[in-house]
């Protein structure tokens, strides 16, 4: 559990624990019971300006300002450090709150630990460059300045590694952050708070506030004092937010929706692509933002590979998140629960469920549980193949040729990633650089890791998060030019 008054939690702000100025608050509910766990504080305006006003203060007079890269690089490391010793109680912590099972919660702050500790090796290498000019004795140089405050407005279906992957690379460029966590899932994000606390940056250089999405996100992004937002979310928010950022001229990185394509030629290892198949949709139950939600098979293996997919998908332990034989838990709540049930109902007057659709009852009927789900011969003008489902549905269709597997691969309005199973090295390369999303994977499926720079195409998104792309996001970049005498 994190910082409370009692059952309600508090903000971190300035470098110190504080109540909310408002006495509002919202029930945090554990998916897998359906119980509240805890009551979250909802920051007012006044804690949002007080958040803002410390993030601005110690980027322009307070210690962080005066730090040199290599003294930000230790802070992140021992953020790092911090973020190991507390991977057990951080995985609780986020399994209670947002029902993603123990075994990759407490692994995802373990991963969040080696993010911060790849963009510490980042905080003292950012560099400008010399640039050649037309003119004699002339010397032109750019500085890469941090861009300011930002602020961070992650969702709640990953809270810990999406968090990180803010945090880290704007503290390597010297930013200062006010993280918003989601009101569905609250409670990990405060808790790294408190290993920010314990690495010792100095007060201000992160802060976290809580509340409601169109309370406190919408006064972040409209905020005057915030320079950068850095959102992930679902698609339609982005607009909203892109849109009210650039009203404001502040610079914005989205993250948002997905439907990837993962498709199966005849020639691959038809066993190693099922289990990545399986593993593409129902790692987080299916809500994740890469899952490789449609599933497209050549049409000689098709009903090989959905016979392998669905007894791989069928075999995965569903059940208690805090029990570690659970891959499986609940959806985060009622609410989507209901979504997700109600899209394979629709799809299922055109497809063919294979298996599951269902809510599961019994042991697990007080939390929102729904099968793993296969769906075949859907209809690719149907909802259930054009939308972000975010559960544990698979939709699977066969295609004849690399051309059309192509085709209807792009054929989306998102570009986030994609999957490709093959051993023929023409369609391999063919197949992904045809792909219009930023990230495909061939024979493999949500490997990710820091370096590797992550985001969307089309309405996937914009901006970078990974890689050294990703700290330079979070700069801005000044040109210096100077016209030197002769000697
Ligand atoms: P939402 O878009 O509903 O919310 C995301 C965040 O925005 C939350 O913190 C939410 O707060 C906040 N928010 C809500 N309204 C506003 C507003 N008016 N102004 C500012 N902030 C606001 O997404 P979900 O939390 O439902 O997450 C699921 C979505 O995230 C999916 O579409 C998924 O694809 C996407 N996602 C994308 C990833 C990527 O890297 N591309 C990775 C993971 C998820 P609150 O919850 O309190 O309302």
């Amino acid at each position: 559990m994190t910082r409370m008054s009692g059952s309600r939690t508090q903000l971190y702000i300035d470098g110190a624990w504080s109540e909310a100025t408002s006495d509002e608050t919202r029930p945090v509910i554990n998916p897998a019971t359906g119980k509240a766990i805890a009551d979250m504080a909802i920051a007012s305006t006044a804690d949002v300006d007080r958040a803002v006003a410390a993030a601005r203060a110690a980027l322009e007079t307070g210690p962080w300002s005066q730090m040199t890269g290599y003294a930000r690089r230790g802070l992140l490391l021992a953020f790092a450090r911090e973020l190991r010793d507390a991977a057990a109680s951080i995985g609780e912590t986020a399994t209670d709150d947002m029902g993603m099972p123990l075994m990759f919660t407490t692994a995802s702050t373990i991963v969040a630990a080696d993010y911060v500790e790849y963009f510490a090796g980042w905080a003292d290498k950012i560099a400008g460059e010399v640039v050649p000019t037309p003119v004699p004795g002339a010397l032109d140089y750019t500085i890469r300045h941090p861009v300011g405050v930002v602020a961070a407005i992650v969702p709640w279906n990953a809270p810990i590694y999406i968090s990180i992957s803010k945090l880290a690379p704007a503290l390597a460029a010297g930013c200062t952050v006010v993280l918003k966590p989601s009101e569905e899932a609250p409670l990990a994000p405060l808790k790294l708070a408190e290993c920010v606390e314990r690495a010792g940056f100095p007060p201000g250089v992160v802060n976290v506030v809580t509340g409601l999405g169109p309370g406190v996100g919408a006064a972040l992004v409209a905020h005057p004092g915030v320079d950068k937002v850095s959102f992930t979310g679902g698609t339609e928010l982005g607009r909203v937010i892109g849109a009210e950022a650039a009203r404001t001229f502040k610079r914005v990185a989205l993250e948002l929706g997905g439907k990837s394509a993962n498709i199966v030629f005849a020639d691959a290892d038809l066993d190693a692509a099922a289990m990545g198949a399986t593993m593409a949709v129902l790692m987080n139950t299916g809500q994740q933002c890469i899952a490789g939600s449609r599933l497209l098979v050549q049409r000689p293996v098709y009903e090989e590979v959905l016979g392998k997919v669905a007894a791989i998908t069928g075999g995965w332990s569903v059940g208690d998140p805090r029990a570690s034989t659970s891959q499986v838990g609940p959806l985060i709540s009622e609410r989507h629960l209901d979504r997700v049930v109600g899209y394979v109902g629709e799809a299922a007057a055109s497809g063919r469920v294979v298996l599951g659709g269902e809510r599961l009852g019994g042991d697990l009927a007080d939390g929102f549980y729904v099968g793993p789900t296969l769906v075949a011969d859907v209809d690719t003008t149907s909802a259930l193949w054009r939308e972000e489902v975010f559960g544990p549905v698979t939709v699977a269709v066969p295609f004849d040729t690399p051309a059309e597997a192509v085709a209807l691969a792009n054929d989306s309005d998102f570009g986030l990633a994609g999957g490709v199973w093959t051993h023929d090295l023409d369609t391999a390369h063919g197949v992904a650089g045809a792909m219009r999303t930023g990230t495909v994977w061939v024979n493999s499926y949500l490997a990710m890791f820091p370096s590797a720079p992550f985001g969307g195409h089309k309405e996937s998104g914009v901006g970078r998060e990974g890689g050294r792309v990703a700290v330079e996001e979070y700069t801005e970049l000044t040109n210096v030019f100077l016209q030197l005498r002769p000697v």
